[in-house]
């Protein structure tokens, strides 16, 4: 087996710093009156679990700098998506984890998803349904450190640390210091 590094600890923080200001910009150019654009305005941020959860966490973080009085505990939160996985029936299992959604709601908001690797599309896909016990998004958005490709759903991500077409036996690990010894990305063939 071979593991070659494919994102440094240096490039993560790039990717998570460009990725919370295209978020920024992205809902700064939705508002309509130009007198009071907010770039945190109507937005949610739902990290889903595990490392979607940490990379969700880093992109606030940025956020919080750039918009200082944004009130980022109203903006960040996390969504389980266990029991809306489609093989949730072959994998009866799976331990559940807590979604906080913000005291603001969904409704109405623009909702961006984070996510640390994208692949089939089914997480994304179940995470939509989730989103549905909570409101009505005005829209949702996609944020991934990786597109590994592979789709096998109509699922795209709005923004993208890094697009790594990969062999479908591959395996990318996702290394953040919050839980693992180092931040890196490191794909295994
Ligand atoms: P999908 O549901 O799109 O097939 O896969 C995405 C989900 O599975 C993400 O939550 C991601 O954490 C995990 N995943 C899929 N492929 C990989 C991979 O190669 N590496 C890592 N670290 N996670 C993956
Ligand atoms: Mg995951």
């Amino acid at each position: 087996m071979s593991a070659r590094t494919v994102l440094s600890s240096e490039d993560i923080d790039r990717a998570v710093t460009r990725i919370a200001h295209e978020i920024l910009e992205a809902n700064t150019a939705v508002q309509k009156s130009s007198a009071q654009k907010n770039g945190t305005k109507d937005l949610i941020i739902l990290g889903i679990p595990t490392r979607g959860v940490l990379l969700a966490e880093r992109i606030a973080a940025v956020i919080a700098k750039a918009e200082p009085n944004a009130d980022i505990s109203n903006i960040l939160g996390r969504l389980d998506i266990t029991m809306y996985r489609d093989d949730l029936a072959a994998n009866p299992t799976r331990a559940v984890t807590e979604t906080q959604i913000p005291k603001q709601g969904i409704d109405d908001k623009v909702v961006v998803l984070v996510d640390d690797v994208l692949f089939s599309g089914r997480t994304i896909r179940a995470a939509l349904d989730a989103l549905g016990e909570y409101g009505r998004p005005r829209a949702v958005k996609l944020a991934v450190l990786v597109d590994r490709g592979h789709r096998e759903l109509p699922i795209r991500a709005d923004f993208v640390g890094k697009n790594l077409p990969t062999a479908r036996e591959e395996r990318i690990n996702v290394n953040l210091s919050e839980t693992d010894s180092q931040n890196a990305v490191v794909i295994e063939s």
